[in-house]
């Protein structure tokens, strides 16, 4: 008789957690607090407490004040930012949640900025419109002590592959150890997906390949808002990058782009890169094909903006982080004067549909931070973080493990015990494993490579034409079938396999919503449908896979019942 052991080491437990990121410890914190009796489980395949963005970046996050308008907030992202495809109903939500979501992070131990009496600190950084609330880089080791005390198992090394499924409900996943090989089959009532987007830059120095995302497009969940996910950012040509350098960029007639573009930003002293408006990323794409646009950094100096006083930044790790960092990237390179500028993109994609409680379509499955980012649609048309307001994907990760862990918890309390296929599991485990089997064909750094070289460029990842698109889309499913003759030498290169084939699904995903969206909206920006059209495409866009094709559909977005209107 055959039995799942003899595949691999078999793991159950209540809740799966993928992933151990600013999403991923508080999900698994609060499915312990929920129900102290189940087993929590977190994966990941780097080092649980060690892992994830959260350590490496700013640790800013998005959290409206008590006495900030909340109104006034919505109205304005939802006009500014989302451009009417937001959730209202859960932008609302997002935002009321913000202030009390980071006490909860205080309490757990992490240390969010705080003033002598304990309440936290909030400003407006960079002169941006809406406050922010900022924490050391040890957020997540600390996260994880805490997790670790409240009960909860953590597994390292361990890359998640494919989720397991019963009829329609997912019942776990299946993975291996990414050091010795070891193949895992864990069984687990409910699973949260935290494991990161698909975020793939030149700039950035943490890539992710988007594998949960690719597996549960694969398992049959509905993906939404995947056409918005790239960001565009200017920078100095070659790659470096300035504080403030989209202020100071001036075309070849001497026109300084954000007074010429984005006036209404000038006018209130906001110097937050993350507010550049999808019009002046428009305009100095165009005027780049005009001629050299340069940057005179004499107009507005990197001085201005940064934390305003009444945040009191104490943040050691932070501080000694960034200061490491400038002096080894090329970000601190003194630029040559008046240096000529470019557009930069970041892929990014992060559109697993979820509903309020970051519930996927699929029975048993939820997805949380940036693989839900844009696919909960709280955000709207908007690309990947910063997604235009700065701090709000790390809060946005923190929310969504707040309100998974509970769902997940209640969840395992009503459902029966994962049954697990046997031959499923062989099918899985082998097909995981083929690129070992061979010694030569294609390297996964070779794919990857080959994905980045297809989407950088401007006018291909940007400015987007249904040519074009339709010449990227099949030049990427060429890769995807390319895939079959990926070759691992060894566990890390097996993992290699897997995020490059995750990768080249995520692309996939993207090019097919943005060929089906005939307009322009937000960085979604079609040079063939140049105007936005709210008469006809006030929908998001639904991509799913049944039987191995690509189904896509779109959904009113229901207007008449929000309070903002077009
Ligand atoms: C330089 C930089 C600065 C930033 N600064 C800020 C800021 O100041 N404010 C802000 O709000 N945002 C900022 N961000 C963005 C923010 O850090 C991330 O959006 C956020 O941390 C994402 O959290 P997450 O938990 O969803 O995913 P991640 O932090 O990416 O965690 C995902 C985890 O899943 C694991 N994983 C991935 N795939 C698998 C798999 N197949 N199996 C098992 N494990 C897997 C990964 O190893 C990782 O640990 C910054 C990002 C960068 C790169």
């Amino acid at each position: 008789m055959t039995k799942l052991e003899d595949l691999g080491e078999v793991i159950s437990t209540d809740v799966l957690v993928a992933g151990s990121g600013i999403a991923g410890f508080p999900a698994a914190i609060k499915a312990k607090e929920t129900s102290p009796e189940k087993d929590v489980l977190i994966v990941d395949k780097a080092t649980v407490g060690w892992a994830g963005l959260a350590p490496k970046g700013g640790g800013v996050f998005w959290c409206i004040a008590p006495e900030d308008d909340l109104d006034k907030f919505v109205e304005y992202h939802v006009k500014n930012i989302g451009y009417y495809l937001n959730d209202q109903e859960l932008l609302y939500l997002n935002a009321k949640e913000t202030y009390g979501a980071a006490q909860q992070l205080a309490e757990w131990g992490v240390k969010v900025q705080r003033d002598a009496q304990g309440k936290l600190l909030t400003g407006h950084l960079l002169s941006s419109r809406w406050s922010h609330a900022g924490a050391d880089l040890d957020m997540i080791s600390l996260l994880s002590a805490r997790a670790r005390k409240s009960g909860v198992k953590l597994l390292s090394k361990v890359q998640i592959v494919e989720l397991l499924k019963e009829g329609n409900r997912i019942v776990g996943a299946v993975g291996f150890n990414v050091i010795d090989g070891r193949f895992y089959i864990i069984k687990a009532k409910s699973t949260i997906l935290a494991t990161g987007g698909l975020n793939r830059t030149a700039a950035m120095f943490t890539p992710h390949y988007g594998e949960g995302v690719a597996a549960a497009y694969q398992a049959g969940a509905e993906m939404r808002n995947a056409e918005f996910g790239f960001l565009i950012h200017p920078r100095v040509k070659g790659g470096g990058n300035i504080p403030n350098l989209a202020f100071n960029i001036h075309n070849a007639a001497g026109e300084y782009m954000a007074e010429k573009y984005m006036p209404e930003v000038l006018k209130e002293e906001i110097y937050d890169t993350a507010i550049l408006t999808p019009a002046f990323v428009v305009g100095v794409f165009n005027e780049m094909r005009e001629g050299p646009i340069r940057v005179d950094m004499s107009r507005t100096g990197p001085e201005r903006g940064g934390p305003p006083p009444e945040l009191n930044w104490n943040r050691p790790k932070q501080t000694s982080y960034f200061t490491r960092l400038r002096k080894l990237s090329k970000y601190s390179r003194p630029a040559p004067p008046n240096p000529e500028a470019e557009i930069g993109l970041a892929a990014g994609c992060s559109p697993i549909r979820v509903d309020h409680e970051m519930k996927t379509s699929l029975e048993g499955l939820w997805a949380i931070g940036d693989t839900s980012y844009n696919g909960s649609a709280w955000g709207g048309a908007v690309c990947m973080a910063p997604g235009r307001m700065r701090g709000s994907p790390l809060m946005i990760g923190l929310l969504g493990g707040l309100r998974s862990g509970p769902a997940a918890a209640r969840a395992a309390s009503q459902a029966g015990s994962p049954q697990i296929n046997y031959d499923e599991v062989k099918r899985l485990k082998d097909e995981m494993f083929a690129p070992l089997q061979s010694s030569q064909g294609l390297l996964p750094q070779d794919a990857i490579q080959e994905l980045d070289g297809i989407v950088s460029p401007v006018e291909n990842g940007f400015s987007r034409t249904k040519d074009r698109m339709e010449k990227v889309l099949s030049r990427i499913q060429g890769v995807r079938q390319k895939c079959s003759q990926l070759y691992a030498k060894d566990s890390h290169g097996l993992m290699k396999c897997n995020e490059a084939k995750s990768m080249a699904v995520c692309l996939e995903i993207v090019f097919n919503a943005a060929l089906a969206r005939t307009e322009s909206r937000a960085y979604h920006y079609r040079e063939d449908y140049p105007e936005r059209d709210d008469k006809n495409w006030l929908k998001w866009i639904i991509v799913k896979q049944e039987a191995g094709k690509t189904v896509l559909s779109t959904e009113p977005v229901p207007i008449d019942k929000y309070k903002f209107k077009p």
